[in-house]
């Protein structure tokens, strides 16, 4: 899935999205309720898109991006997880992740 970051072009604004205040995201999918299994770099969990009844979510601690094997369902980071989930925009995504700054 792709999507606009309203924020390019605009590196020095105060406002916008904050990437590093993006919560780590081992205990992103913890509190998603997502349980991790395996070892190494990618890990596997119930997938939440789709009626799913063994991990065939592949999930990648250290970006937070994630794939299903069996629905598709994918992105590059705990804000597109977020996003697809609870169906919300960019910016009302990175809002409720505390990754929005907003304008003064
Ligand atoms: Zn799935």
């Amino acid at each position: 899935m792709r999507y606009a970051n309203p924020t390019r072009g605009l590196h020095r604004a105060a406002f916008g999205f904050k990437r590093d205040r993006l919560p780590n995201a081992v205990e992103y999918f913890r509190e998603q309720g997502l349980k991790l299994v395996g070892g190494g770099e990618w890990k596997s969990a119930v997938c939440p898109f789709h009626q799913d009844t063994r991990p065939s979510l592949r999930v990648r601690i250290e970006t937070g991006a994630f794939r299903c094997m069996v629905c598709g369902a994918h992105g590059g980071d705990v804000l597109a997880f977020h996003m697809q989930r609870y169906e919300l925009r960019f910016i009302e995504a990175a809002r409720t992740l505390g990754a929005w700054e907003e304008a003064r």
